[in-house]
């Protein structure tokens, strides 16, 4: 447990060196370095570190990947992918997608309007655009003029409304009509918690008969030249490769037909997106099974052998995967505030000249152990410790000496599980267990780690330092919100140890990692918190740079951001101070100065840790 399974979850992007978890890229800086670097300049609360190198490492992963099973297979058709925006919209992240994708011609996916202007803005010249998702007739407008605009568009259809309002646009505007694709519903279903995507009752996608029918459609209106894709998507983080390899089947068998009845200018099959992430980190076991090198090798063997028995050209390849890109980028660091039982720390011990005998007893009991005796001076504590309730309740000893003891005994089976670190006994994990411990963080689950609160998601969780000790205590973790589902609860069969801090002395960090999908536009404002500072760190051969992105939003920010006036807010708070009796005439200024800083930070707290 000491390497956090970082083995298993990590994919080699950190490493364990020192005692530090460090980058393993380059200058390999140590994680806490960055965040110490950061905390130098005055920001407190959660932060998130974008690493955008690890965003490439994906993209060149997944190209390389499928490249050599093209030449392997000696498939006739290329491969291209998109980005899809719904994962990750922030300007870091769309600047690393396309800046490490322009080699590729890696294009990007939209599926909203407000994604589509992005997308339109940012793609890399030449790169596609695909657009998923429900779609108006201005969203569809919106793809006319992406496509006179000389973007290579693909509207995507999801049902023959759909179809209709593209041809009823092409009939009346001047504009170019992109190209047009059809996404299908597929018998077979994906698996996973994410598989509502797939399926017969899936909320997308055209039926066999749907797509005879938009065929004919599309041939009246003389734009079947502008149908080029077939798609479908089957979920997000695929656990089995066996339902994407049968809807693979399904879709390249469809493709096939189409050619076969005319659709001379189809030459894409897009087989979405899904790929998995490892957020494992209690299992030896990876939670999926297979390979990005099993996966890209079987969607290009199968696609070809489809092709070959029926005699069609094969197709060009298109992915949408999101969360593989994305999820590794980003860690969230957060300090931790508060140790709740740090009141059994040794220096809260205040002897008496003279002491009850068990509490002289517990006391030599504590100095005189060490891994031989400790299971013996252990039970014998245990045994103290109950009697010496007994004898508070009885009113024979009193508040300060119950103090002593419970710290004593508290810190005999700290001492006794460290030293019997390396042979634990179902007694000593119960002790353990006993000993939990509630770590309080400077975050917000429901905003930096929705998935956690409303999917059950975990996410790989470890300290940046101290990794060079055991850690024993098993940790729940508490954010700041005012909620009780704000909490990582400790469970039996997916433990989390930390480290035994004193707070006073040292600060503790922990990271969050593999939290770069999906939970930063689905995080929530619970509280008024917000979305955390953010820095992107460019990790070179000799150091790195921080590039501080944006803070998160201040308070008065968050507050405009709901519907409140700003200067009504402002100027309620001035006339309030300049009314008080309780505040000097001397004092108002400082006083409004003071509030007005207030309300220019974040809403994090901003004790020294
Ligand atoms: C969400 C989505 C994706 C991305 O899925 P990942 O699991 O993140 O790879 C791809 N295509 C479509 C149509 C989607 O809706």
């Amino acid at each position: 447990m000491k390497n956090y399974a970082l083995d298993v979850w990590s994919n080699n992007n950190f490493i364990i060196d020192s005692g530090l978890l460090k980058l393993n890229y380059k200058s390999m800086p140590s994680l806490l370095e960055i965040t110490q670097k950061i905390r130098d300049q005055g920001i407190r609360g959660p932060m998130l570190l974008r690493f955008p190198h690890l965003i490439k490492k994906q993209i060149d992963n997944l190209y390389r990947n499928f490249q050599n099973a093209i030449e392997i297979n000696n498939y006739k058709g290329g491969f291209n992918a998109v980005f899809p925006l719904k994962v990750n919209q922030y300007p870091q992240v769309v600047k690393a997608v396309t800046e490490s994708g322009q080699k590729y011609n890696y294009g990007l996916e939209a599926g909203s309007k407000a994604e589509l202007i992005l997308a339109m803005s940012k793609v890399n010249e030449g790169a596609p655009i695909t657009v998923n998702g429900f779609k108006d007739e201005e969203m569809i407008t919106l793809g006319f003029i992406a496509a006179s605009m000389g973007k290579d568009i693909t509207l995507t259809v999801e049902g023959l409304g759909e179809l209709e309002t593209i041809i009823e646009v092409a009939k009346k505007s001047s504009l170019k009509t992109p190209n047009i694709g059809i996404r299908v519903r597929l018998h077979s279903a994906g698996s996973g918690a994410w598989a509502k995507s797939g399926g017969m009752d899936a909320k997308f996608g055209l039926t066999s008969t749907e797509i005879l029918e938009a065929v004919s459609l599309l041939k009246e209106a003389d734009l079947l030249e502008n149908l080029t894709m077939i798609h479908f998507h089957i979920g997000s983080q695929m656990a089995d490769i066996g339902p994407i390899k049968r809807a693979l089947r399904e879709a390249g068998n469809i493709y096939a037909e189409l050619k076969m009845l005319g659709a001379n200018a189809l030459k894409n099959i897009n087989i979405g997106g899904g790929l998995a992430i490892e957020y494992e980190q209690h299992s030896r076991q990876k939670s999926y099974n297979y390979s990005l090198e099993e996966f890209s090798s079987s969607v290009v063997f199968l696609l070809a052998d489809i092709m070959n028995a029926k005699g069609v050209e094969h197709p060009n390849i298109f992915t949408e995967s999101g969360r593989f890109i994305a999820a590794p980028h980003a860690v969230l660091v957060t300090p931790v505030l508060e140790l709740f039982s740090q009141d059994y720390q040794e220096r809260h011990l205040k002897f008496k000249e003279k002491n009850p005998p068990l509490i002289e007893e517990l006391r030599e009991l504590y100095e005189a152990l060490n891994q031989k005796n400790c299971i013996e001076y252990l039970h014998d504590a245990l045994d103290h410790i109950e009697s010496l309730l007994t004898l508070f309740d009885l009113g024979y000893i009193d508040l300060q000496d119950r103090s002593n003891a419970e710290i004593l005994v508290h810190n005999i089976i700290k001492k006794s599980l460290y030293l019997k670190r390396d042979y634990t006994t179902t007694e000593l994990v119960q002790l353990q267990a006993r000993l939990q411990e509630r770590y309080l963080i400077n975050a917000s689950i429901f905003q930096s780690l929705p998935d956690y609160w409303g999917l059950g998601q975990s996410f790989p969780i470890m300290p940046l330092h101290h990794l060079e000790l055991t850690p024993l205590r098993p940790a729940s973790l508490w954010d700041i919100t005012c909620d009780s589902d704000g909490e990582i609860g400790f469970k039996e069969e997916k433990p989390l140890y930390l480290h035994d801090i004193d707070l006073d002395f040292e600060d503790y960090f922990l990271g969050f990692f593999n939290i770069g999908a999906y939970q930063e536009t689905l995080g929530m404002s619970h509280n008024l918190f917000t979305h955390p500072s953010e820095f992107t760190i460019e990790v070179n051969e000799e150091g790195y740079n921080i590039s501080y992105e944006n803070e998160s939003k201040n308070i008065i920010d968050i507050l405009t951001s709901i519907g409140y006036n700003r200067s009504e807010i402002l100027n309620k708070l001035k006339s309030d101070i300049a009314n008080s009796t309780f505040i000097g005439k001397k004092e108002k200024n400082a006083t409004l100065s003071l509030l007005e800083t207030y309300l220019s930070q974040n809403g994090y707290l901003r004790t020294t840790n």
